[in-house]
């Protein structure tokens, strides 16, 4: 008997199903009614219960709150036409959470209770993913220190957990981003390669910055010189230049996005040149003096691509073109949705079918 057979279930006597309008989503708004639930004590995970979706009581002593030992993922199932769901990439997301948590000093999660038991925590809620064009079910997995005790030590309790909810088609405007040198989002050897929470909370403060200064998010640079372009707001950072797929490559300050890997992957399938390699401010500057620079990109779990309209460095806001149909970025954009919506052969091996 597979250990997902044996998770149970409690489920919920109301449905928040009815409330939601799906032709309205947008991200983040609404959460599916169940959630899988797993402590971690005495060197020992729990089995895992799937519960309705719920508040959890915490003491303010919760390790997570003071030292900061909490990871976190985001992934993507999808509604195929014949009904199945496809679950994309469980395992690449798996691997870079246990990466996450070995970077935190946190006890890693068995693949049985990530991967099989966020199947059956998807089969519970299935209704909540439509076969309505557009509409995905947002996954966040996350586990943080959980023992109640405030003096400075590695946690010994863990508590992770796994909700869903749908999202809908992602749109934005072109954005405009500001080249940051004043703050660093990540240092090498520090955290910037783990999805742990710090990271994002110490990039509030210039992302608002920046806002307050008419732009949507940051281009992050290296914490030693501010010369090299590390990640894009909370997404990897692509290039065209010169006609050849550019992108920082992956180190400890950068996060290897699972977005970035298969764009990279589909570029390789479709014959365009790419290059992971370090792109300094300079060339980025000098890629528009010259018009050599024709699209620049943000690519993550959310958005797939976000394209990039403006970039701003040493003073001066550099425009894009304008993107087509053609633009590389959405090539490779259109091909990776036709393949998790089942509609191209997965010939890597990225989907995971029930
Ligand atoms: N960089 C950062 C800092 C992120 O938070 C994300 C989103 N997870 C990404 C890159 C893109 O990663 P992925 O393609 O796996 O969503």
């Amino acid at each position: 008997m597979e250990l997902t057979d044996e998770i149970k279930v409690q489920r919920t006597t109301k449905s928040k199903l009815p409330e939601v309008d799906f032709n309205k989503l947008g991200f983040g708004n609404y959460v599916s009614d169940h959630m899988l639930i797993c402590n971690y004590a005495k060197g020992q995970w729990e089995a895992p219960r799937i519960i309705p979706f719920g508040e959890i009581t915490v003491s303010p002593t919760t390790l997570a709150f003071h030292y900061g030992q909490s990871v976190f993922e985001g992934l993507k199932a999808f509604r195929l036409e014949d009904g199945r769901i496809n679950l994309f990439r469980v395992q690449k997301h798996y691997e870079r959470m246990l990466r996450s948590l070995d970077r935190m000093c946190m006890p890693g999660i068995p693949e049985e209770i990530f991967v099989d038991g966020l199947r059956r925590l998807i089969e519970v809620d299935k209704d909540w993913l439509p076969a309505q064009p557009g509409v995905s079910l947002y996954i966040r997995p996350l586990m943080f220190a959980s023992e109640a005790k405030y003096g400075v030590k590695i946690s010994d309790e863990y508590c992770f957990i796994m909700f869903t909810g749908p999202v809908g088609p992602y749109f934005s405007q072109p954005l405009r981003l500001k080249v940051e040198t004043e703050y660093t989002r990540a240092a090498k050897g520090g955290t910037g390669s783990a999805k742990c929470a710090g990271n994002y909370g110490g990039a509030f403060y210039p992302t608002q910055k920046a806002k307050e200064a008419g732009y949507d998010q940051v281009l992050w640079t290296d914490a030693r010189e501010n010369k090299y372009i590390e990640e894009s707001g909370m997404m990897n950072a692509m290039f065209v230049i010169d006609g050849i797929l550019v992108t920082p490559p992956t180190s400890d300050s950068i996060l290897a996005g699972v977005t970035r890997d298969s764009l990279l992957t589909l570029a390789a399938d479709l014959g365009i040149p790419y290059e992971a390699r370090p792109i300094s401010v300079a060339e980025i500057e000098n890629a528009f003096r010259h018009n050599t620079i024709t699209e620049a990109f943000g690519a993550g779990t959310a958005a797939v691509v976000a394209p990039i309209s403006t970039i701003h460095l040493n003073g001066i806001d550099h425009h894009l073109p304008a993107y087509n149909d053609n633009a590389i970025m959405f090539r490779l954009k259109n091909k990776m949705e036709a393949i998790r919506k089942g509609q191209e052969e997965d010939k890597h091996g990225w989907n995971f079918l029930f």
